[in-house]
């Protein structure tokens, strides 16, 4: 069942302390891929939701929204649209700004990739603060689309980003520590 599978999944992601720094706890998704079985439900379980949903969109965010966001894409018939760190998308860009701990930092998105009134999913393996996803729904709203739901792989609860995202919906498998 369900529970069963997400159980699963939880246990495929290995946990590395202190990297890439001091008191970090990095949620390494590369150990879920390995496992054939709870990669594949990580999957479906997101395709499930979102497969009746009329979504036109999946909008992943480097780097590893571009692991998770291409395969739910392809299942529901959506297009899978690349939010990218600064200076890497070749055409007309538009992009959002964030704050981090110390500075800021961006993403950007093609412009023409996304039509106003389309109806988009954005897709991250991880919601720590949720600057990132925060900046994502700003970047996709601007252009005039509604964003459905914000999905993750993994939620650290402690760092409250759901709440960042004020009453923009967050779905997640996971919860760590
Ligand atoms: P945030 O903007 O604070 O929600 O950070 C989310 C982004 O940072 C995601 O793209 C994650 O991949 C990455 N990230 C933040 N904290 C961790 C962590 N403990 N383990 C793995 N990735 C993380």
């Amino acid at each position: 069942d369900q529970d069963q599978r997400i159980a699963k999944i939880s246990s495929a992601i290995r946990v590395i302390p202190d990297f890439p720094k001091p008191g970090i706890m990095f949620q390494d998704i590369t150990t879920l891929l390995l496992d054939t079985k709870a990669f594949k439900d990580t999957i479906d379980l997101f395709v499930e939701r979102y497969r009746d949903q009329n979504i036109s969109v999946v909008a992943g965010i480097e780097a590893r929204g571009f692991i998770f966001g291409p395969p739910i894409a392809l299942a529901i018939g959506a297009k899978f649209v690349p939010m990218r760190k600064p200076k890497k998308l070749p055409g007309e860009v538009i992009s959002e700004e964030y704050s981090l701990e110390y500075g800021t930092d961006k993403i950007e998105m093609h412009v023409g990739a996304v039509q106003a009134g389309e109806r988009a999913l954005i897709i991250d393996d991880l919601i720590a603060t949720g600057g990132t996803l925060c900046a994502a729904i700003k970047l996709l709203e601007r252009v005039g689309v509604n964003v459905v739901e914000c999905a993750c792989v993994i939620e650290l609860p402690e760092l409250k980003g759901r709440e960042r995202l004020g009453d923009k919906s967050l779905f997640i498998l996971v919860e760590a520590e």
